[in-house]
Parts: structure tokens; C-alpha cells; sequence
């Protein structure tokens, strides 16, 4: 058993899936998806050290 081996990481954007997929699939939402996370972080991060 060795799921990993089936799954491909794309380089733009970091998302992974079966190679077929990630070769077909569309950047943009996993790029927005990983923009919004960053700047939740730093949200955050930021409200808390005003504290
Ligand atoms: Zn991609």
C-alpha cells in the first residue's frame, strides 16, 4: 500500500492530487486559497502583539 507514490505535487501552487489531475487542474483557486491563509496568519499574529 502506497497512496503518496500515486499523488503529484503541482509546483505552482503547491496543490497535490493524482498527476492526471494536478496537470489539468486550474492554479488560481489554491494560489487565492493560500494568500488568504497568509494573511489570516498575520491577522493574527498582529492582533495579538498589540495586545
Ligand atoms: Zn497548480
Amino acid at each position: 500500500m502506497s497512496l503518496g507514490s500515486e499523488l503529484s505535487e503541482c509546483e505552482v501552487c503547491g496543490a497535490i492530487g493524482l498527476p492526471e489531475r494536478i496537470q489539468e487542474h486550474d492554479c488560481q483557486p489554491f494560489l487565492t486559497q493560500t494568500q488568504r491563509e497568509s494573511a489570516s496568519t498575520r491577522d493574527e499574529a498582529r492582533s495579538v502583539s498589540d495586545e
